[in-house]
């Protein structure tokens, strides 16, 4: 059993009510590996920002979840030896039971998903109440998100082939009953780097793909009903065409990317959303680097050439979004 203070990390609770208040949105950046792990503690150091370092099941399954605690505990060290301690969240995205949840609050986790948005109502509840009260009872109070609504696409384990939004009259129930400490709700946005099917989308004069714009009169009716409270964008990367087409130059076949312009990211950042969770956006940026160097240098063999250019425009693409999306630049 180890408590998230002794690694360094804070919980969401603070940095959530400051994010409110200050209109921005903490970044939630999904982490795998090292280079991951290395770009977005560079790229929040640099900025000044709060971050939370998001680990899926995927993620679980990948590189094991005590590596990746102790890779937080690093990252926590990391940020302090480039002269900059930044709050660090380690948090699980969509954590689909309350074993799993329970696992990671024993693991060391400061923040936990209950994603029980497939289940009923009743049962969404019942579940998030249920992780909420183990979470909230430990000697160092670990915050939790649930879900209200369904997003569509594809994400690790989690995927859904259509949304559906949230709806505004369930939510002062809901947090009422569970007393969850964030929501993620569906307001159009959606997991993958496919984000809509080219049927809902227009086109402008190059042939690219434009989104339907968010449903920014859900969000309104939400903050309408609960005033204050923290908000949470799943599914929010906006699959910049510049990678989608680096990565087509280099032998890639990406059909019908399309993602949420990061106009109305910064929009919905400056509303009672305080999280934003971005995942697709970076594998697109590592990838695309991977595959021009490969490319490129046909003759290279030593991963740290191949993945130490994509790090670094990793870190170049979080900063971006740090100054200029979620407005969590200087925050910290
Ligand atoms: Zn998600």
């Amino acid at each position: 059993m180890t408590s998230y203070k002794e690694l360094g990390l804070v919980n969401t609770k603070e940095l959530f009510e400051k994010a409110v208040k200050g209109g921005y949105a903490i970044p939630a950046y999904n982490f795998n590996n090292m280079e991951q792990m290395q770009s977005i503690i560079q790229a929040c150091v640099e900025t000044k920002s709060p971050v939370i370092l998001q680990v899926s099941s995927g993620a679980r399954k990948y590189a094991n979840q005590n590596i990746l605690k102790n890779m937080a505990r690093g990252a926590v060290e990391y940020a302090h030896e480039l002269g900059y301690d930044i709050p660090i969240v380690l948090h699980l995205d969509h954590g689909d039971s309350f074993e799993l949840c329970k696992d990671c609050i024993e693991t060391g986790f400061s923040s936990v998903m209950i994603d029980g948005s497939h289940l009923s109502y009743d049962e969404n509840v019942a579940l998030t109440k249920k992780v909420c009260e183990l979470a909230h009872s430990q000697k160092d109070y670990v915050t939790v998100e649930g879900e209200l609504g369904v997003l569509a696409g594809v994400e690790d384990d989690v995927s859904s082939e259509h949304s559906h939004y949230t709806q505004p009259s369930e939510v002062v129930d809901f947090v009422g009953k569970t007393k969850v400490d964030s929501l993620a709700i569906s307001i159009g946005t959606s997991h993958g780097r496919a984000k809509f099917k080219p049927e809902q989308c227009t086109r402008d004069a190059n042939g690219i793909l434009i989104p339907p714009p968010l449903r920014f009169d859900i969000l309104e009716e939400v903050e309408k009903q609960i005033p204050g409270f923290p908000i949470v964008l799943h599914g929010s990367s906006s699959v910049p065409i510049e990678y989608v087409h680096m990565i087509e130059k280099y032998g890639g076949k990406l059909t019908d990317s399309v993602g949420i312009p990061e106009e109305q990211l910064r929009k919905a950042a400056k509303s009672a959303v305080c999280k934003i969770n971005i995942d697709s956006d970076g594998r697109l940026a590592m990838t695309a680097l991977i595959r021009k160097i490969l490319v490129e240098k046909p003759d290279e063999f030593d991963p740290r050439k191949i993945l130490g250019p994509a790090r670094d425009e990793l870190k170049k693409l979080y900063s971006h979004k740090n100054q200029n999306v979620l407005g969590s630049a200087g925050r910290a």
